[in-house]
């Protein structure tokens, strides 16, 4: 059964601005969950915005957490009613999408919300959501280092090289982020992450890269 809104969302987060849609994209295995995790930990009244997905689940990770786990016949059956900002089709033959209704809903009343999203959906919430929204690109330090990140969690080598091979696609696009950000030391990382959300959230309008080049 899919929620009408994936986030329970508390009336005192609430703010006297719409809400501020924040994009975390790079490419996978960069650590984005991880530092997402810590940053949200820290501070109130971001909520973090599970994306839906048909992949299946990984060791530690549940219900929620980071996704919402559906079948494809789910999946489907909303992109036939219209519930996705944007989807696609990653890695292997995986959906992965954002609940529209989610976004719409925190943007209206006012809500902070933040998640992870291919380089290509991205794009697409852009142009969806251009005045609200914040992207954050984040780099690995080195390719060896995502290679051993990858292998780190993983023990599907096939998984792992298919993750691999979409990584030149994603590093393409950083220039047009409105921060890019190198995840070499997580808590460092974290601080300059949860610096970077504190100031757009403190802004009544955020003139990002976009905004700038119209
Ligand atoms: P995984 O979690 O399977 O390793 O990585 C999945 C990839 O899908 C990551 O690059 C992540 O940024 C991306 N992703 C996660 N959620 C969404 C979404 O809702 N839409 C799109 N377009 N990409 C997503």
């Amino acid at each position: 059964m899919v929620p009408d809104i994936f986030i329970p969302f508390r009336p005192e987060d609430r703010q006297d601005r719409p809400g501020y849609f924040f994009i975390l994209s790079g490419p996978s295995g960069v650590g984005k969950n991880t530092l997402l995790s810590i940053v949200l930990q820290g501070m109130s009244g971001v909520y973090y915005m599970p994306s839906a997905t048909t992949r299946s689940m990984r060791a530690g990770e549940s219900q929620l957490n980071p996704y919402v786990f559906m079948s494809t016949n789910e999946f489907e059956q909303m992109i036939e009613h219209g519930q996705f900002l944007e989807w696609k089709k990653i890695h292997t033959n995986d959906y992965y999408g954002t609940h529209l209704p989610s976004i719409q809903f925190a943007i209206e009343k006012g809500f902070d919300i933040i998640t992870d999203m291919d380089v290509l959906g991205c794009e697409d919430a852009v142009v969806a959501f251009s005045d609200h929204i914040c992207t954050i690109f984040i780099t690995p330090p080195s390719m060896d280092e995502l290679s051993q990140r990858l292998h780190g969690r993983d023990s599907d080598v096939k998984s792992i090289q298919t993750r691999l091979d979409r990584v030149e696609l994603e590093m393409k696009h950083q220039d047009q982020y409105d921060f890019v950000l190198v995840n070499d030391d997580l808590e460092e990382s974290a601080r300059r992450l949860r610096k970077i959300i504190e100031e757009v959230r403190s802004s009544k309008e955020f003139k990002g890269k976009r905004q700038m080049m119209r």
